[in-house]
């Protein structure tokens, strides 16, 4: 069966699917050893928080079952993947080790470094490209990459449909493994303290792994997409695809999407609004890719002297949802019980939390990173600068969201207030989103008391506002 002379390794990171799989694909052309690594000390900072290593343990089960029913036994093992890999490849007398490519920039370090040991021990790392496209490919007529998005996406959307998904394999000439990988258990990727465990409510909201993903694509093309120019704003229904952490674990490719988001023959606005939101998800790991710093530094620089005045205190209340904002509160509760946000609430909730809070968009980043299911550094880093006023293409500073006039705007019927902050559930919709303007006798009649039951704005539109208006001014004075 197998044409290759020597046996390659198949390396996955962030692409656990064995569907339109580049790296498999090319691995399986012989025998193959399939391996994952857990590299925290590689990836740093960035190593997945704790939302996703629950996500990751699940979809790693999902992945080594799929694996043996093909015939091969998925390896686990744990440290750094630069000395563990080619070492692996050594043993195995492997010659090659496939991967997809990852645009983490502690990712792109780490591979230089595997290649050149794999260079020097006579094989290879061969990487594939997981996207729609490369963030080569696609360049500005002076051969520059794009720091907008409109160009990007027509440029994207001028190649016309990507090439068709690979099949799975039928089987697998699985390698036996040349050592005791770790158990699933022993990578210890699920919460270590499972009293209250904070994880509870994700194993009802979500499947992880390859079959899980397909079943959301298949219900979101069913239910959603037809509406989904207009249900995509709207918090309180299922209105957009729930896709973000199946495409960030690689649990379907971006390709299978669009191919399935074409097939359906949705009215051409859905269509057309869905896919571009696939092509935000290329743009920002392009602009990543070519702007490493995009995690941790402004893109524009003179945001670097924001005054922002860090707050604990502040930044506690807004973590818990209880901000006084409704919508807000929700967000974040929304974050907490199931791993997860709606955009139009992730932009409510940063925009509050760097503008009428004045805290630094890091910060906020950073709990994103450790509460989102679908925690990905080029999504969450490009967002949050967006937001912030100082990334790629970014929404100027001086809009500042109203949490009232949005939630009153997107959540019109309370529906996402009320299943979040079930405290005010009773209040009606007219004071729903304002509930310190609501007459002593309906706050009574709704059984809330101010204060006590649910806090007063932690500080007042207007003033935050202002304040955050007056903190841009010195900004510029200052550049
Ligand atoms: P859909 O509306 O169904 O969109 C389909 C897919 O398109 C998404 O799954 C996602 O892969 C991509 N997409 C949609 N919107 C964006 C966007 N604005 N930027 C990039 N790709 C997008 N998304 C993440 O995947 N990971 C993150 O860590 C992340 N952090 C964010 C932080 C902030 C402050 C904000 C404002 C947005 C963030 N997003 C992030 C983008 C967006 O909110 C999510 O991708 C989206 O809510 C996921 O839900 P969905 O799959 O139902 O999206």
């Amino acid at each position: 069966m197998s044409a290759s002379p020597s046996p390659a390794i198949l390396w996955f990171r962030n692409d656990l699917r064995l569907a339109d799989n580049p790296a498999l694909h090319a691995a399986s052309e012989g025998e193959v050893l399939p391996v994952y690594v857990l590299d925290d000390a590689a990836a740093g900072r960035w190593a997945a928080g704790g939302a996703g290593r629950w996500w990751l343990h699940y979809s790693l089960e999902a992945l080594a079952a799929a694996l043996k029913e093909k015939g091969a036994e998925l390896l686990l093992l744990r440290g750094e993947a630069a000395t563990l890999i080619p070492q692996l490849a050594q043993k195995i007398g492997a010659s090659a080790v496939h991967a997809c490519s990852l645009i983490a920039p502690w990712a792109r370090e780490r591979d230089a470094a595997i290649a050149k040991a794999m260079e020097q021990a006579g094989g290879e790392l061969v990487l594939h490209n997981p996207f729609l496209t490369t963030p080569e490919a696609i360049r500005t007529g002076q051969g520059k990459p794009y720091s907008v998005y409109t160009p990007f996406a027509n440029a994207v959307m001028k190649l016309g449909d990507p090439p068709p998904a690979i099949p799975a394999p039928k089987r697998l000439d699985g390698v036996k493994p040349p050592v005791k990988g770790e158990t699933l258990a022993q990578l210890g990727l699920l919460p270590s303290k499972p009293v209250p465990d904070w994880a509870a409510a994700f194993n009802e909201m979500w499947e992880p792994g390859e079959a899980g993903a397909h079943r959301q694509l298949d219900r979101f093309l069913e239910d959603a997409l037809a509406d989904y120019p207009a249900g995509r704003n709207r918090p309180g229904e299922d209105g957009s695809s729930r896709l973000s952490p199946h495409l960030h674990w690689g649990e379907v490719s971006p390709r299978q999407v669009w191919h399935a988001v074409r097939q359906r023959k949705a009215p051409a606005t859905a269509t057309d609004t869905y896919l571009k939101e696939i092509v935000w998800r290329e743009f920002s790991h392009s602009i990543l890719w070519h702007q490493p710093e995009l995690p941790d530094k402004p893109l524009h620089a003179e945001y670097g002297h924001f005054p922002y005045r860090r707050d604990p205190k502040a930044q506690k209340a807004w973590q818990q949802g209880r901000t006084g904002y409704p919508i807000v509160d929700a967000g974040m509760r929304q974050l907490w019980q199931h791993g997860w946000m709606h955009n139009r609430v992730r932009m409510i909730v940063a925009s509050v939390f760097i503008k009428h809070l004045l805290q630094p968009w890091q910060d906020g980043e950073a709990w994103f990173w450790d509460t989102l299911v679908d925690a990905d550094l080029g999504n969450n880093s490009f967002n949050w600068q967006w937001v912030a006023g100082c990334g790629a293409d970014a929404s100027p500073f001086f809009r500042v969201f109203n949490p009232v006039l949005q939630g009153e705007k997107f959540d019109a019927d309370g529906a996402y207030v009320r299943t979040f902050v079930p405290e005010l559930a009773k209040l009606p919709d007219r004071w729903l989103h304002r509930p310190w303007e609501a007459p002593a006798d309906v706050l009574r009649g709704a059984g809330v008391t101010l204060g006590r039951d649910y806090p007063e704005p932690i500080i007042d539109h207007a003033t935050g506002r202002a304040r955050a208006l007056e903190a841009l001014a010195t900004m510029k004075a200052q550049a």
